[in-house]
């Protein structure tokens, strides 16, 4: 994962245009500069500016009509990404971007021409002021009036924490005349205008403008009414997406310099990033910064929509500040005492996110306007199917028009009390609906059709499993089609393709997977139990345990050590074994539920014919792990936390529990947790998409979906009071409302498929390179 760019951002000219920025930024070291300006009037260079004038970065967001690149948000994106890596002490967002963004958005005029030019050149500084009060997130009638006299207009009144706060050759100001909006431009050397700085806590300044019944002509007034109002709306919003861009590129830094801090600080002998406690809050920063990213770009992409600007850009700000600080606090706390040194970088880098995170609204705000403005997503668009669908390869459908498909079958044929069943079903329960996907040919979406499978592309096939998690389809232990069927078909022999691969599709084999046991859970190449050669036979003896569904299962695939002088990982092999093989025991346990999900299995002299060894003997952990990307989508999708969700709102709604603020903060938490899931799941979702391998940065995914569905069920229960207790759910029209089984579904999912810890030490070590 590129630590410069956003995930998706594969377009030639976003890239260049990134690496141009960070090569021109390296050129000077801006922390000195950020030491030497900080608290100076201004705290930036007036000719460091025209310089980024120059190399095109003010002409970004103007369009090409206007004089400049038209190069849009994305591209600012990738500015603000490279500004806050570097800690520019210029004001990029404050007086590029925010003033071009409203002016953009105002009707075309000479004023308008004349103050872009200068904008796009450099030669005219200029902020936004808007703002009365503290926490202010929208501009509303109040602070300046606008007086009319002929050709003359009069401004009185006084905005606050305007950017930049000295330096400046004027502000489009907000006023209101007669209850209508405008925008007016005023010069900083105006007769009456008066400014008091504040000095922020990472050394630029804020400052108190006032206007004393300052004289401007009447056509200063770039935009009004609605029009005013909407420029200054875009520009506020849009500051806010590149603000949160800077933050992500802030955050990132700092963490990647606390990561070379603690490979080379050595303590007790060995570098500080080998201690596990470390690794793992390393790697939980390291997700929060990567969530900001995925917020960001879901934000870009969808921020031509209106309807949703305002919420998408709380949703970004909220997570880019408050990730971004957690970095910063955590950098400060892994570097000791230097750390809290003026001469530590990363102290720059914590008072620039404090700064950041208190403009234009802190992350606390911004959680709460998400919840206000969040618009519901819009249903699907109507998708119109060909007459002939039916006869229709999946190939000539478009992905739309494969979730239409999908959707209208499940309507006709999936079993309504099958629907979002708060627990794994058993097979018995869902023989009959999988003997209905059998006959519509749809059992195994991601087989090859010459194996009887539908052949779907990656895109498609995410597609169709979308569809079905969403609508609710109860999972079973469908691991002989997620797991089995493909490892059979990439390492099986043509026998054992031919024996097993129909009968999974029939349901007439069903498989359960032993692999862990009593002394080989998370350290499962420790396992014990052995196949030893026997002529045709192995014989196989030892213990499974933790194994889903056994009791069900016609035949379980193996992990079993097959050499003991080897090194551990080395000496395992990969066996299918018919459960009804004399010498095999299955127990049932119960699990805290009440419910026997898994079971305990004793192998006693299992003969299994050396036919059914899948892959080279000694080969079977590198053929267990060829599937784990999978495995890990699949355990990491938002669906579950979804769901979790729609009963948390229901609960909301039938206790009118919004009212109560406690709640509410909570509650805009847990909404933007499942949004940005959503954004880091279609992240991963669209590499597998693309056909492209899965790095090992998917635990991130494993490790935020479980956890978040945990904390969304955690306080499911909590906020249900006594219901929260009760073993039965209540109704709500005439519909299930789930109170306590996302507690006990949700608890495992951080154990099984490779608990946290483990994930947590894979990103620490794979992801983030931190040492053993
Ligand atoms: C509901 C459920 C279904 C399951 N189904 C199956 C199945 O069908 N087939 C199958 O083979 N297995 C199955 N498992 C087993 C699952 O894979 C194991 O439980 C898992 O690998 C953890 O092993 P363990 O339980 O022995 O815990 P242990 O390995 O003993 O770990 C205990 C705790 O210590 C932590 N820990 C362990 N090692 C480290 C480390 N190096 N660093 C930091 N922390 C560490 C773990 O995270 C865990 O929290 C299932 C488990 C559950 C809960």
């Amino acid at each position: 994962m590129t630590t410069h760019t956003l995930p998706g951002d594969d377009d030639q000219t976003l890239t260049a245009l990134s690496d141009s920025a960070h090569d021109y930024l390296r050129r000077v070291d801006h922390r000195a500069r950020v030491r030497a300006l900080r608290n100076s009037e201004p705290s930036f260079g007036r000719d460091y500016w025209r310089g980024m004038a120059d190399a095109g970065w003010l002409s970004a967001l103007v369009s090409e009509e206007d004089g400049g690149l038209g190069l849009g948000l994305r591209a600012a994106a990738q500015l603000g990404i490279a500004v806050g890596a570097h800690l520019l002490p210029e004001p990029f967002v404050a007086a590029g971007v925010h003033p071009a963004l409203t002016l953009n958005s105002t009707p075309a005029g000479e004023l308008r021409s004349w103050l872009l030019s200068g904008l796009t050149e450099g030669a005219l500084l200029m902020g936004c002021a808007w703002q009365q009060s503290p926490g202010q997130l929208d501009p509303r009638p109040g602070p300046v009036r606008l007086q009319e006299e002929g050709a003359q207009c009069f401004l009185s009144g006084e905005t606050r924490f305007v950017e930049p706060g000295a330096g400046v050759d004027g502000w489009l100001v907000f006023a209101v005349a007669g209850g209508e909006a405008t925008l007016a431009w005023v010069a900083r050397d105006a007769p009456g205008v008066s400014v008091n700085c504040e000095r922020r806590v990472d050394g630029a300044l804020w400052a108190a403008v006032r206007l004393d019944h300052v004289r401007i002509p009447r056509h200063n007034c770039v935009a009004r009414g609605d029009a005013a109002s909407a420029a200054l709306g875009k520009g506020i919003e849009g500051a806010r997406l590149i603000q949160a861009a800077e933050l992500l590129g802030l955050g990132r830094r700092a963490l990647s310099m606390t990561l070379d801090y603690v490979k080379a600080r050595t303590q007790f002998g060995r570098p500080i990033g080998s201690f596990q406690a470390l690794q793992h809050r390393l790697v939980d920063a390291k997700i929060q910064v990567e969530l900001a990213a995925a917020s960001l770009e879901d934000a870009l992409r969808d921020s031509s929509d209106a309807r949703r600007l305002t919420e998408l850009a709380s949703r970004a700000k909220a997570r880019a500040a408050s990730s971004a600080l957690a970095a910063t606090r955590l950098a400060i706390q892994l570097h000791g005492a230097i750390g809290y040194t003026d001469a530590c970088d990363i102290g720059l880098y914590f008072k620039r996110a404090l700064a950041l995170n208190a403009s234009l609204g802190t992350a606390l705000q911004h959680r709460r306007r998400y919840l206000d403005h969040a618009v519901a997503p819009s249903g699907q668009n109507a998708v119109s199917l060909p007459p002939n669908v039916d006869e229709l390869d999946w190939e000539q459908l478009s992905e739309p028009q494969v979730r239409a498909v999908v959707r209208r079958f499940l309507d006709s044929n999936y079993p309504k009390a099958l629907r979002h069943l708060p627990r794994n079903a058993y097979w018995h329960e869902v023989r009959s609906w999988y003997a209905t996907l059998c006959r519509k040919g749809w059992n195994a979406p991601a087989w090859p059709k010459a194996y009887g499978g539908m052949g779907l592309s990656a895109a498609k096939m995410m597609a169709f499993h979308e569809e079905m998690m969403s609508y609710g389809v109860a999972r079973w232990v469908d691991i002989a089609v997620e797991m089995l069927g493909p490892l059979l078909i990439n390492f099986g022999t043509e026998e054992q393709r031919r024996t097993y691969l129909p009968r999974i599709l029939t349901g007439e084999h069903v498989w359960c997977q032993g692999y862990s046991e009593p002394n080989a859970g998370s350290d499962l190449v420790s396992l014990r139990t052995t196949a030893e050669f026997h002529g045709e036979h192995f014989k196989v003896n030892g213990r499974k345990i933790w194994t889903s569904y056994a009791q069900e299962a016609t035949h379980i695939f193996m992990l079993v050590r097959t050499d003991r002088t080897a090194k551990p990982a080395a000496g395992i092999s990969f066996l299918l074994v018919d459960m009804q093989t004399p010498g095999i025991r299955v127990n049932p346990i119960e699990d805290l539920r009440g419910d026997a999900p898994f079971c305990e299995l004793t192998f006693d002299d299992v003969p299994v014919p050396v036919a059914n060894l899948v892959g080279e003997l000694h080969q079977g952990w590198s053929i267990a792990k060829a599937l784990l990307g999978f495995e890990r989508l699949f355990i990491g999708s938002p669906a579950p936390v979804a769901h979790a969700m729609v009963q948390l709102r229901t609960l909301a709604r039938e206790r009118r529990l919004s009212e109560d603020p406690a709640f509410r903060a909570r509650f805009a938490e847990l909404e933007l947790d499942l949004a940005d899931l959503n954004a880091l799941y279609n992240r991963f979702a669209d590499i597998l998409r693309r056909g492209q391998p899965v790095s090992a940065d998917i635990s991130m995914l494993k490790v935020y979906s479980t956890e978040t569905w945990q904390r969304v069920a955690a306080f499911l229960s909590e906020a249900a009071d006594e219901s929260g207790a009760c073993l039965e759910s209540p109704s709500v029209n005439g519909e299930e409302l789930q109170l306590l089984p996302p507690t006990f579904n949700s608890l495992p999912s951080t154990i099984y498929g490779g608990s946290s810890e483990i994930q947590r030490n894979i990103l620490a070590r794979q992801v983030l390179g931190l040492p053993a």
